[in-house]
Order: structure tokens, then C-alpha cells, then sequence
């Protein structure tokens, strides 16, 4: 369970998923922390100028991979407003990090774009679980999961 104290760090998460949404980008946002609770790095999507790879949980693993110990990124978490999606849960594996707490669920998000009437995504929704066995997993956060679904909901509703 995430923590009162803890919603901090899932908080700046939903404040990057509407810098990126009033951007243009999609509205995602992702902090990776350490073991002690310092912000190491944190990132938004970045898809809008055509590269769909921009996903928030790219960049600070590969980050990780150049600036982190070992150590330092098994002991780090990876606060994201919206689940890993499998590229991402497989970069986060890959460098080895640890503990991911997401606010919004892959099918959560997935049902909420269906209903919103967006076309399905080239690339299946797999819950992180599936993709990185090794990672510990929380979410939802219940208490900012309605702030997520609607930054989702003005995304899709200001572009049609
Ligand atoms: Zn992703």
C-alpha cells in the first residue's frame, strides 16, 4: 500500500501528465526515487512530435542504467501515472530497478480509452507483472486515479 506520506511523489506525477497534456504530449508522467526518498529523475510523455517511444519510463531507466549502481537501482522506486506499458516494464527490468507504484492500471487506462473511442494501440496492453515478474508492483492509487482518467478524458475530447 501506498502510503499517505508517499503521495507526494505520485502527486508530482499527475502534475507532469498535465504539463505533458497542455504540451500537446499525452498526459503521462513518471519520478524515479531512491532508496531515500531523493528525486533522481523524473520525465513526461514526449510523443507529440512523432516519436511514440517517448514514454516517461524510458528515458530515466536508460538514465539509470548510466548514472546508478546496481544497488542503487534495485533499492529505487518508479512512481508513473499510468502503468509500464511492455516496452517500458521490459527497459525497467532490463536496468534492473526495483519497485514500480503506478496510479492508473494498463486496463484501466485501456477501458477508459475504449469508451473515449480512441483506436486501440499497436501494442497490447500486458500488465507489468507479465512483462517484469522480478519488479515489485503497487496500484492503483485510488486517491488520484480520478485526476489520471480525466486528463485522459480532455486529452482525447480536445482533439477530435
Ligand atoms: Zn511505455
Amino acid at each position: 500500500m501506498v502510503k499517505g506520506s508517499e503521495l507526494g511523489h505520485p502527486r508530482r506525477c499527475v502534475a507532469l501528465a498535465r504539463e505533458a497534456l497542455e504540451a500537446g504530449d499525452e498526459p503521462f508522467g513518471s519520478v524515479l526515487v531512491a532508496a531515500d526518498g531523493t528525486v533522481l529523475a523524473e520525465d513526461r510523455n514526449r510523443v507529440a512530435a512523432g516519436d511514440r517511444t517517448r514514454h516517461p519510463e524510458f528515458e530515466p531507466a536508460r538514465w539509470s542504467a548510466a548514472h546508478l549502481t546496481p544497488e542503487e537501482r534495485a533499492a529505487a522506486t518508479v512512481y508513473t501515472s499510468g502503468e509500464h506499458c511492455p516496452m517500458c516494464a521490459a527497459a525497467h527490468a532490463w536496468v534492473g530497478l526495483g519497485r514500480i507504484v503506478y496510479i492508473a492500471s494498463s486496463e484501466q487506462l485501456e477501458s477508459w480509452l475504449a469508451e473515449l473511442g480512441v483506436p486501440a494501440a499497436p501494442v497490447r496492453a500486458l500488465s507489468v507483472r507479465e512483462v517484469a515478474p522480478g519488479a515489485a508492483v503497487e496500484g492503483p492509487v485510488p486517491e488520484l486515479v480520478e485526476e489520471v482518467r480525466d486528463l485522459h478524458r480532455r486529452c482525447h475530447s480536445d482533439r477530435r
